[in-house]
């Protein structure tokens, strides 16, 4: 069988704001769309073949003769960030042009006429992988006046807020792809993703991920809004991360209460409502709001009824979101690059992002699928007190570990996707054959591997070990919400 019926059993029994999500809202979370499965497959092409000729979408980019800022320069600001290169007008982004090209039944070549142009604002994104050859970007579709516009992508839901991910130091180009879709199948929402083909000024430049950047939309994204000015009506999007200058509006918690939070997250900025629409009253009710939860969440009646962070947190969403994040051993979950959302009238959420260093590919360290990492980071240090959250946890994962975490379905989803991408892969390891064969990206040395198939392998073991000793280890969890671990709140 497909597993997309898994997909409709799991989505049939999730639990939502009730009466709030619109019709497209309940249908996007009941039929996720795994490209793979559906999309045309590589049946050849009548072309013969000279020139790249791709059953994958292609983009199209010309930056008009621009360099494209937000590049490294070994500089860093007053927070100790690194400062990125800006364009010649001082701007972080320049204005670009993109085409995609997604034809319905046959091969794409650069020549066909695009389902999609249109003018842009482009600029390099990421963190670390600002230092990488391979860049990935941040794109905002704009119209002739400069305005934001919402444009249908690959299929996905029309935005003007687009993420490109070029997998690079993720040799086994697939982990974004795969677990973005995983978790999308788990949760309430999580990016939705599509491969392609790049051609930036000319040059192909491999295999990208087009992907959904989180925040507000009308379709297919998150239900927030900027209208209303009560917190607990109103819907806005949080990001726990280093800070950075371009941060919109940083969160200061006014009770200083989650001394702990903070240990573990260095900044918390309002990414929803953005800057044109957020207002100092709206930042300080967002403010209070959230201070208020971290209260609730930090104290010693954390689990009681009538104060606990049941009042406050959508609880499925925060045991979803560790799991994936526990059995792909992807620590920076949590603390960095971490979205915790309110939908209106909802109760927080949060949002899976980033997994390129998932499944032991940290550049820093190695991460041994034989102990749990995430029990104790962030909110999951209180949350992993309770029993009953706990016990949730251990049902949650012996459940999925018959649907999505299941043995057979992640090595079916990786041979799958492999199967699907073909000649795209080859294309891609030629265009980066240097960084594939050479590039020892991972420290220490011994980790790194250098062919397209080693790096495939790592992957599966990784994961094959990682169910493996969860599953014999899962009961354990327990130890975490002990009184005699505890007693200072229950005793
Ligand atoms: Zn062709």
């Amino acid at each position: 069988m497909r597993y997309g019926v898994w997909g409709i059993m799991a989505a049939a029994v999730l639990t939502v704001a009730g009466g709030l999500l619109s019709r497209a809202e309940t249908e996007r979370r009941t039929c996720r769309i795994h490209q793979h499965l559906t999309a045309r497959q590589d049946t050849g092409c009548g072309c013969g073949g000279a020139g790249l000729c791709s059953h994958l979408p292609l983009v199209v980019i010309d930056t008009r003769g621009q360099e494209i800022p937000g590049a490294i320069t070994e500089t860093w600001d007053r927070f100790g960030q690194m400062i990125y290169t800006k364009a010649k007008d001082g701007e972080t982004t320049i204005s670009a042009h993109m085409e995609v090209i997604d034809n319905q039944d046959t091969n794409n070549h650069v020549s066909d006429k695009p389902q999609l142009a249109t003018d842009c604002r482009f600029r390099i994104r990421g963190n670390a992988s600002r230092r990488f050859p391979k860049s990935s970007y941040a794109v905002t579709f704009v119209d002739d006046k400069g305005s934001s516009r919402n444009i249908p992508v690959m299929g996905m839901d029309a935005h003007h807020e687009w993420v490109l991910n070029g997998p690079i130091l993720d040799k086994s180009l697939i982990r974004n792809y795969m677990w973005y879709n995983i978790a999308g199948e788990l949760m309430d929402y999580a990016p939705n993703v599509r491969f392609c083909e790049v051609v930036l000024n000319g040059r192909y430049d491999g295999l990208y991920l087009m992907a959904e950047s989180i925040t507000a939309g009308k379709d297919g994204r998150l239900n927030l809004s900027a209208n209303v000015k009560n917190a607990e009506i109103m819907g806005y999007l949080l990001r726990h991360d280093r800070p950075t200058e371009e941060d919109l509006e940083i969160v200061r918690d006014i009770y200083t209460y989650p001394e702990r939070a903070f240990q573990i997250a260095e900044d918390v900025a309002i990414r929803y409502p953005g800057k044109s629409k957020l207002t100092e009253e709206m930042a300080r009710t967002i403010e209070l709001d959230y201070s208020a939860f971290q209260k609730a969440l930090f104290s010693y009646d954390y689990n009681s009824k009538e104060y606990g962070y049941e009042n406050w947190i959508d609880v499925d969403s925060f045991v979803d979101y560790y799991l994936i994040n526990e059995f792909t051993g992807n620590l920076d979950a949590g603390s960095y690059s971490t979205y915790i959302y309110k939908e209106m009238g909802g109760k927080f959420k949060l949002c899976v992002w980033d997994f390129n260093n998932a499944c032991d590919n940290y550049q820093e360290k190695a991460v041994e699928p034989e102990e749990f990492l995430m029990p104790e980071v962030s909110w999951y240090f209180m949350l992993f007190k309770d029993e009953d959250f706990v016990k949730r946890v251990q049902r949650r994962y012996r459940e999925l570990r018959k649907t999505y975490l299941s043995q057979e379905y992640l090595m079916e989803y990786i041979d799958e996707t492999i199967a699907y991408l073909g000649p795209a892969i080859k294309r891609n390891n030629e265009r980066w054959a240097l960084e594939l064969t050479e590039w020892d990206g991972l420290v220490p040395k011994e980790r790194n591997v250098y062919t397209y198939q080693a790096a495939v392998e790592q992957l599966k073991e990784w994961l094959t070990r990682r169910g493996n000793w969860m599953d014999g280890s899962i009961h354990s969890l327990l130890k975490y919400a002990h009184p005699s671990r505890n007693r200072i709140y229950n005793h």
